[in-house]
């Protein structure tokens, strides 16, 4: 072993990345027309050191971690873009965090103990998520450093309120916009400095949204346009439409490629090295 391999292999241990665990939007689904793009809700890993401490959202697609090789920390901060079902139902059945070894932190905008501890309890679910000691709160307002990555939320247009995070690892800028509708005219705000990769809602097809302005979600075109504006290198879609089958995503990333030829639709087990 030479010593350009060592550091090599020392630099991909310290490597942090993302990993996509869930990009549909609204529900999950399954079934033989979302094989490649995936059934579960959003959810989103950072893996580094080995271990997925970190998270973004907690869809049915955290529950997937085992699938896609992560392995669990014992302490675990999960990042919530909003309290929508879709982004927390995975929490309920997060074995982990009922164990009471495993320590959980969970971020989100306002207050996020009264958001979730209304939604995870009888006669929803089992079991109340209020008094688990292992389990913390910590309402969002500013820059979190969790290891060598720094995450930063900013406001985004979602009903409710919402928020996106930017996250930067030692090698790239990623922008997470996951529930975001882009009105004509409004400009989205975000933290400044470069971008690298951007993750962007494009639940409907641009010849949808007349009927669904005010429901909180983007086209494929808006995420295109944005990636352009910031001048990012690459565009992943997601939160993927629940109707819309393999075929249609396939046929969505196509036309977006017209645009802006780095796309690519997020799918479970994507990887971004950070
Ligand atoms: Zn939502």
């Amino acid at each position: 072993m030479t010593l350009m391999d060592i550091l090599d292999a020392a630099h991909e241990s310290t490597q942090p990345s993302l990993v996509v665990l869930g990009s549909r939007g609204s529900i999950p689904v399954s079934g033989a027309k979302y094989t490649r793009f995936g059934g579960n809700t959003t959810s989103i890993a950072i893996e580094q050191d080995g271990l997925a401490a970190t998270f973004i959202d907690a869809g049915t697609g955290i529950n997937a971690y085992e699938e896609h090789g992560l392995v669990l920390s014992d302490q675990l901060s999960i990042f919530l873009t909003h309290y929508h079902w879709d982004h927390i139902q995975g929490l309920s059945m997060l074995g982990d965090m009922w164990g009471g070894d495993c320590i959980v932190e969970i971020w989100g905008s306002d207050d996020p103990k009264a958001s979730l501890s209304g939604a995870i309890r009888p006669p929803w679910f089992p079991v109340s998520l209020a008094g688990q000691d292992n389990v913390f709160y910590r309402p969002i307002e500013g820059v979190v450093h969790r290891g060598s990555v720094q995450l930063t939320p900013f406001t985004v247009n979602h009903p409710g309120g919402a928020l996106g995070y930017r996250i930067e690892g030692p090698g790239a800028v990623v922008l997470v916009v996951t529930d975001h509708e882009q009105v004509e005219g409004a400009v989205l705000k975000i933290p400044e400095g470069h971008v690298d990769v951007v993750i962007y809602d494009a639940q409907y097809l641009p010849s949808e949204m007349d009927g669904r302005r005010g429901w909180g979600h983007s086209s494929w075109k808006d995420a295109t346009t944005f990636a352009s504006e910031v001048d990012a290198d690459r565009l992943i879609l997601t939160s993927h439409d629940p109707g819309r089958s393999d075929d249609a995503i396939d046929a969505i990333v196509g036309a977006a490629q017209e645009m802006f030829p780095a796309t690519e639709a997020a799918r479970p087990g994507m990887r971004i090295s950070l």
